[in-house]
């Protein structure tokens, strides 16, 4: 159920919607619009007491949603969700290509430093870095942990880039809920519930990546298990999905884009990195993503990949990053999106589409 209210309602006639919500046992999630406010409803078994809501001042109408999701869902909210970060001009889902990129893991001081620095002069506004990660073997890399954080956040300082780094359980999320700006959960965990919920009551935006075998009705429902618990600050991430094909690690599944815009006002972005697998594949993934719509990318960037401890073979040398974001400036500007360039770059508005 959806209560949509007048364009010119009040502050107070919202908040005594979300009170009546309330007495009659439900959850009100107000989304302020451009134009109007929408109340969500949620925890309720059957319908709602619709008249009750309809007959109130400043409501313009009660609707039923049929699909599972509801905040969600563009019917709960017409425009698009642009995420912001405190003491930031970076955005996710604006005019801005959101541009996150950095190494798969963080391995020590050095390497992370020297990556964010080549990304921050590129034109990242985000530094990607794993401190936990969710690896195949438990033989593997598992990360820094609380130790990579602190770099992370030490690179936040020093380079002026936002912090968007993965929680894998309850005790690194609120590890990560503190040290970061942002909040990845990884594909292996999309269906981790009591994770979605915990990510939920998190105070920062939550960057959820689909489930290598995901369906986009499956992606969107674990969306509303974040936002069903008050965090409406989500972002999608498409990293691929797992085919018959071989020649990719996974396949970029560009059409779910165009689906999710259709769908759901919140921002999607791409991640051309899961899904190739090779690093001569990145690049034209990544122009694929920004043609078909994306809000931005999430690249992995290493300045010594055959070194790196996870994911080097994917990951650009900072030279090709830079090729990269360039061709996507290109691409960025027949779609009507900008790409930020940093003060003291030397880019230039010329565009050269690389091969
Ligand atoms: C990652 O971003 O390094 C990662 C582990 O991604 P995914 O969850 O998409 O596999
Ligand atoms: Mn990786």
């Amino acid at each position: 159920m959806l209560v949509l209210m007048n364009v010119n309602a009040t502050e107070e006639q919202t908040e005594a919607v979300c009170k009546r919500v309330e007495e009659l046992g439900y959850r009100p999630h107000p989304l302020p619009g451009a134009m109007r406010c929408a109340i969500g409803i949620t925890g309720n078994k059957g319908a709602v007491e619709a008249d009750s809501l309809s007959q109130m001042a400043g409501v313009a109408e009660v609707i039923a949603v049929s699909k599972p999701y509801k905040l969600v869902s563009r019917d709960m909210k017409s425009e698009d969700t642009v995420v912001h970060f405190e003491g930031s001009e970076a955005t996710v889902g604006g005019t801005e290509l959101a541009l996150m990129a950095g190494p798969c893991s963080v391995e020590n001081r050095d390497q992370l430093f020297r990556a964010a620095e080549a990304v921050a002069k590129t034109g990242a506004r985000f530094l990607r870095g794993g401190a936990f990660k969710p690896r195949t073997s438990p033989y593997a890399f598992q990360g820094m942990g609380e130790e990579g954080l602190a770099l992370m956040a030490a690179a936040r300082e020093a380079f002026g880039l936002l912090v968007v780094t993965e929680a894998i359980d309850h005790e690194s999320l609120a590890l990560v809920d503190q040290y970061a700006d942002m909040i990845q959960i990884g594909a292996r965990n999309m269906q981790n519930f009591a994770l979605l919920k915990l990510a939920g009551r998190a105070s920062k935006p939550v960057l959820l990546k689909r489930g290598m075998a995901s369906t986009l009705d499956e992606l969107l429902m674990a969306a509303e298990y974040i936002m069903s618990e008050g965090n409406y600050n989500v972002v999608l991430c498409e990293r691929g999905i797992r085919t018959f094909t071989d020649h990719t690690r996974n396949t970029l599944d560009v059409s779910i884009v165009p689906a999710v815009k259709k769908l759901t006002h919140l921002p999607i972005i791409v991640d051309p990195s899961h899904a190739a697998g090779k690093r001569d594949k990145v690049a034209p993934l990544a122009r694929a993503g920004v043609a078909v719509g994306a809000d931005g990318l999430i690249v992995e960037v290493h300045c010594d990949p055959d070194k790196a401890l996870s994911d080097g073979a994917q990951s650009l040398y900072p030279e090709q990053f830079a090729a990269m974001v360039n061709d996507v400036r290109g691409i960025a500007q027949i779609v009507g999106r900008t790409v930020y360039v940093p003060q003291h770059s030397e880019e230039t508005a010329d565009v050269v589409v690389t091969k």
